[in-house]
């Protein structure tokens, strides 16, 4: 059994105020193509990322509108910009770093939030119970090919709303010889919370909060 790659390309979620200060009074997001995790789209608008040492321009904004602004850039990324970005979860960005959002109406000084994401699964949970995953979970996956690697630490993500993705960004889908579409396998799932009450809080997780950011399988 396998489970299929969605590569993500550096990208940004916005809250409705940062929005607005980027793009004007009033302003939405275009939706221009939608993404693996239901819901989920790539938008029209685009900002640009500076940062202490350089700048990347036109940087997808990722829809719906999250609570927090959040950037999720490659490591790549972060020595280009000059930002010292940790790996984290989505959603947890205390401490992490800060950029200059360029936007076409306004800029916003952005003193966190900024991150490399870690790598996770999304499984559904029909797809956890088939998997034999429970949300929190580390796995291995292998990968087959001339690049041919294992992936540790990947986070396991069980919602019902969600759709079975192993989400990687740009850096390690290029080591490992990966494209959006590949497949991986399961060699391992560390179970890190078998003993503590941490299953069945699945359905704690709100799709709509950071926690569950998704990514551009689509756009790179
Ligand atoms: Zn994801």
């Amino acid at each position: 059994m396998n489970i299929p790659v969605g590569v993500s390309a550096r990208h940004v979620h916005l809250s409705q105020q940062d929005l607005e200060t980027l793009f004007g009074p009033g302003a939405g997001l275009h939706p221009k193509k939608e993404l693996s995790q239901p819901g989920q789209f790539a938008s029209e608008e685009t900002v640009d990322l500076q940062g202490p040492r350089g700048t990347i321009e036109k940087v997808r904004i990722l829809g719906p509108v999250r609570p927090k602004t959040q950037v999720e850039i490659s490591k790549t990324d972060a020595v280009k910009l000059g930002v010292d970005a940790p790996v984290r979860e989505s959603g947890d960005i205390q401490g992490s770093a800060g950029l200059l959002l360029i936007g076409p109406q306004g800029h916003i000084e952005l003193q966190t939030g900024v991150i490399v994401a870690a790598r996770h699964v999304h499984f559904s949970e029909e797809d956890a119970r088939t998997f034999g995953v429970h949300n929190g979970d580390e796995l291995d996956l292998q990968v087959q090919g001339e690049r041919g690697l294992i992936f540790n630490h990947v986070v396991a993500r069980v919602n019902k709303a969600y759709k079975l993705d192993f989400h990687i960004d740009t850096d390690e889908a290029n080591a490992a010889g990966l494209h959006t579409g590949d497949e991986v396998e399961i060699v391992e799932v560390h179970d890190l919370h078998a003993d503590e009450d941490f299953r069945g809080n699945e359905e704690k997780r709100d799709i709509s909060t950071p926690v569950a950011a998704e990514r551009q399988a689509v756009v790179k």
